[in-house]
């Protein structure tokens, strides 16, 4: 932790304090008890709890990237905005790593958490009327699959669908992965952007998939090996695959004679296998609040019947949705 409140009770903030001022006793703002300096030659200077029992606020041992990413976003943001570090909040019983303008909470989460945990502690800064956002450290980043962490770490915007972001300390950049997309397999696609540490303003670039610009796509194409896979996964009974070849003969029809030509790639939450066009419901990601089913249903009628060589935003599906109904109504 960088922060720590001395003898008369005043906030001690390290990156903005010498560590020669420091030498009285100190203590951790939440559950008050004893903290010490530490001066290591990996770490950056730090406070930790002699003993851990009785905090809710802090559990782990921060590593060397917890901290200095912390420390990088905290003058970068200071550039152009208020920002307080490991400022605890009372009412929540949280310590977010920053807090911005007294109601962004930024998160720099370098180790994997229970998604129970996600949960509460995203909701209990949404109910008191914070919005966080979840910066994730190497070992969260995005790979071939998502995992169920992953997905509840998404974020969602009309210009850029599902997105992600991550911190690489080694490569001094903050990257924004977008226009999040899986094929049958399960193998993620996606747009990338890095942008370099200190580089313009924090809040701006992360607001970005929220500001208006020209619509962004993603070449795609058909998976040839996809018509094998298939099968392979029925012959091994694949729990997955049997439900959909179940759904499939419900409908009087055989998932082996589907024409598997095309590109089969869909939002994260959307199986277009799986799916039929009239029952559509809003899949469940921690922290996305929007109702996704205009997105799956207008994503549904321009891609699966018209698959294109391109994805592109949920923008874009929703205005070629407008201009058909115009034609139609003409
Ligand atoms: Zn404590």
């Amino acid at each position: 932790m960088l922060t720590a409140i001395d003898e008369k009770n005043k906030l001690v903030n390290l990156l903005e304090s010498s560590p020669e001022e420091l030498t009285g006793q100190y203590f951790c703002p939440a559950c008050k008890t004893e903290v010490v300096l530490k001066n290591g030659n990996i770490k950056i200077t730090h406070f930790a709890h002699k003993t851990l029992q009785n905090c809710e606020s802090w559990t782990e041992n921060e590593s060397v990237q917890h901290l200095t990413l912390k420390k990088i976003l905290y003058r970068w943001f200071k550039k152009s905005e208020k920002v307080e570090v490991e400022k605890y909040l009372p009412e929540l019983k949280q310590t977010p790593d920053l807090l911005v303008n007294d109601k962004i909470a930024i998160e720099v989460q370098c180790s994997s958490l229970s998604l129970k945990r996600l949960k509460e502690r995203t909701e209990n800064y949404q109910t008191h009327g914070y919005s966080v956002i979840w910066l994730m450290g190497k070992k969260l980043w995005l790979s071939h699959q998502l995992t169920e962490l992953q997905k509840n770490l998404m974020y969602f915007s009309e210009n850029r669908g599902f997105y992600f972001w991550e911190l690489d300390l080694e490569r001094k950049k903050l990257r924004l992965k977008s226009l999040i997309h899986q094929d049958l397999r399960g193998n993620i696609l996606h747009l990338t952007e890095e942008i370099l540490f200190g580089h313009g303003e924090l809040l701006t670039h992360l607001r970005q998939p929220f500001s208006a610009q020209a619509p962004l796509s993603l070449p795609v194409s058909a998976d040839r090996g996809l018509f094998h896979f298939v099968r392979q996964q029925l012959f091994h009974r694949s729990t997955k695959w049997l439900e959909i070849q179940e759904k499939y003969y419900q409908q009087g029809k055989n998932l082996l004679t589907e024409n598997f030509d095309k590109p089969y790639i869909a939002p994260p939450g959307l199986n277009l296998l799986s799916v039929s066009d009239d029952k559509i419901s809003s899949a469940n990601f921690t922290q996305i609040t929007q109702n996704l089913v205009p997105y799956y249903q207008n994503f549904l009628e321009n891609f699966k019947k018209n698959p294109r060589n391109k994805l592109y935003p949920p923008r874009f599906y929703a205005i070629i949705k407008e201009v058909n109904n115009e034609t139609k109504a003409k």
